[in-house]
């Protein structure tokens, strides 16, 4: 039998990359989701795979959403919370803010599909204590918040922290976003998480065994701008690695990856936007296809319920330090 790998999806509308940006307009949250949603659904169930979408729960909010977010469900895949407003910094709300910020995604999510998420990814990688208390205590199965990687940092001190246009509070905030350079020591192996009397399933996203350079969609992407062979052979050497160090690996997808610029006028600034649609949607044919060659692909709730039912030793539980 192949072993366990499985695809997830952070269903990121056009807002919250415009927010990001500075780009006004956002607060009227446009979307994508009508045009991305069904071009996502066709991908997939040619594949026969079934996957975790998570949704912001201010898109389920919204009426004009509702029909693509139901589809979602109705073709059967999972769908997790990716947190209401998508704020990178939630790992900074206080206790009653994260409760709400939580009591409001839910119901959006719940009364979109009829079912409650059991499942939860921060925006950005946005992960601590008390978000891992609030799941515990709202009986949620397993988090995929962690991203072990040495990138970030670097990324973040060369971007953000130079960025002229930052004010002394954002600065603040972006140097605690992307996490801190020890989080390319944590294991890519999903573990336990003891929060609130209860464990958790911690599956992070994948990065490249060893080296911890990312593997996600939208970094093959970024590669594949350079040079569609560097990126094959770099996916290629990824999988192979995770098949011969018995990770299992959990490959995160964008709505970007299916979409270019004249599909949204409002993104074309958007890195990678200059690639067509048409070619992305080659190369994901590649990359997924080679990992459903090699792995067993499924949902992040079957993923964590198969690490759940197995044997894992005590060497899997780790619990996070309290900053
Ligand atoms: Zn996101």
């Amino acid at each position: 039998m192949k072993p366990t790998a499985s695809i997830s999806l952070d269903l990121d509308n056009q807002w919250s990359y415009m927010k990001t940006h500075g780009e006004a307009g956002w607060e009227l949250f446009p979307s994508y989701l009508d045009l991305v949603v069904p071009r996502i659904l066709r991908f997939l169930k040619e594949r026969g795979l079934k996957i975790t979408f998570f949704v912001v729960g201010q898109d389920a909010a919204l009426e004009k959403n509702r029909e693509a977010i139901a589809a979602i469900a109705a073709a059967g895949h999972e769908i997790a919370n990716h947190s209401f407003s998508h704020e990178p910094w939630l790992h900074l709300y206080s206790p009653k803010e994260l409760i709400e910020e939580f009591e409001k995604t839910e119901a959006a999510l719940e009364n979109v599909t009829g079912t409650r998420p059991v499942g939860f990814r921060g925006p950005g990688f946005s992960l601590s204590p008390a978000v891992l208390d609030v799941l515990a205590e709202r009986g949620y199965e397993y988090d995929c918040s962690t991203l072990p990687t040495f990138i970030a940092p670097l990324a973040r001190a060369f971007f953000f922290i130079r960025s002229p246009n930052v004010s002394d509070e954002e600065r603040g905030k972006l140097k605690k976003l992307f996490g801190k350079f020890s989080d390319g020591f944590r294991t890519l192996r999903p573990h336990f998480i003891e929060s609130a009397g209860r464990s958790i399933v911690e599956i992070p996203v994948t990065t490249f065994p060893i080296v911890k350079t990312p593997i996600h969609a939208s970094y093959l992407m970024f590669l594949f701008r350079f040079s569609p062979i560097l990126a094959r052979a770099y996916w290629k050497m990824a999988v192979t690695t995770c098949r011969l160090t018995g990770i299992q690996p959990s490959l995160l997808l964008h709505p970007l990856d299916f979409l270019c610029g004249d599909d949204v006028d409002g993104l074309k600034f958007f890195p990678g936007m200059n690639v067509p649609s048409v070619q992305k949607l080659e190369f994901l044919d590649y990359a997924i296809g080679l990992l459903t060659d090699r792995f067993d692909i499924v949902s992040m709730r079957e993923h964590a319920d198969r690490f759940r039912s197995g044997k894992p030793s005590t060497a899997d539980k780790v619990s996070l330090t309290r900053a």
